[in-house]
């Protein structure tokens, strides 16, 4: 069957990542998260104390991203540690949208999530996948939602993963990184023009998987 590639992009919050992985697994591709590959940088970044600045090639190089199999699911690996909880922190939450404005880290990231789409049949999410990544993906997908429904369930989210952060927190930093992305001169978020609008606010995931797989299958049949 023809392997084709599906780019979600969308704010923080709308179920972008949970969709995306479901739907890699429904069709047997592989699945991306780039915005764990920006929050791992960003943790490199914090733990080494290097400052927010344009990264030099020598520097970038000394990180090596790979995502493994934990428990069935795909987790990010950064310089063979697995760093995947502590990307999800609050400080990590903080800074992120700061390190993934520089150009450089863009170019880094970008560079290996094009490898990573060469051979097609891979969902990746993020924030520029069909403009900058993958201008030519068969299906591009824009999500969004309310604020209410976006807090609620990132509060859920991380409540599983025992990371303590009030409400009004993660609504403050919601805003904080849709600004910061929206604005930033690298690769702003913005719709594709050729995506389509996915409003999550009152779906299921189960709903929203299922929205993309119909889509994924008409683009794969024809
Ligand atoms: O998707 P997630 O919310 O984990 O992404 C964290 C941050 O990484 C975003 O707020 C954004 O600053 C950055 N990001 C990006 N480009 C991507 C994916 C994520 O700039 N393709």
């Amino acid at each position: 069957m023809k392997k084709i590639i599906i780019a979600i992009d969308g704010y923080a919050g709308c179920g972008k990542s949970t969709t995306a992985k479901l739907v890699a697994k429904a069709l047997d591709y592989v699945f991306i998260d780039t915005g764990a590959m920006y929050r791992a940088v960003t943790y490199y970044f914090i733990t080494h104390q290097i400052p927010f600045q344009e990264p030099s090639d020598e520097l970038l190089n000394q990180i090596q991203l790979r995502f493994f199999k934990v428990d069935d699911q795909p987790q990010i690996f950064l310089n063979e540690q697995p760093v995947y909880q502590w990307i999800r922190t609050k400080i990590v939450n903080e800074n992120v949208s700061q390190v993934s404005a520089l150009k450089n880290v863009r170019k880094f990231l970008v560079k290996q999530q094009q490898e990573m789409g060469l051979e097609k049949g891979i969902v990746m999410d993020g924030r520029d996948i069909g403009t900058v990544v993958f201008p030519n993906a068969e299906l591009k997908i824009f999500m969004q939602a309310s604020m209410e429904a976006r807090v609620k369930r990132r509060f859920e989210e991380l409540q599983t993963m025992n990371i303590l952060m009030t409400e009004e927190e993660i609504r403050l930093n919601l805003i904080d990184r849709d600004y910061q992305d929206m604005n930033r001169q690298e690769s702003p978020l913005k719709k594709a023009d050729d995506a389509i609008v996915l409003d999550t606010s009152n779906l299921t995931i189960e709903n929203q998987v299922n929205k993309v797989l119909e889509l994924a299958y008409e683009k794969i049949r024809s």
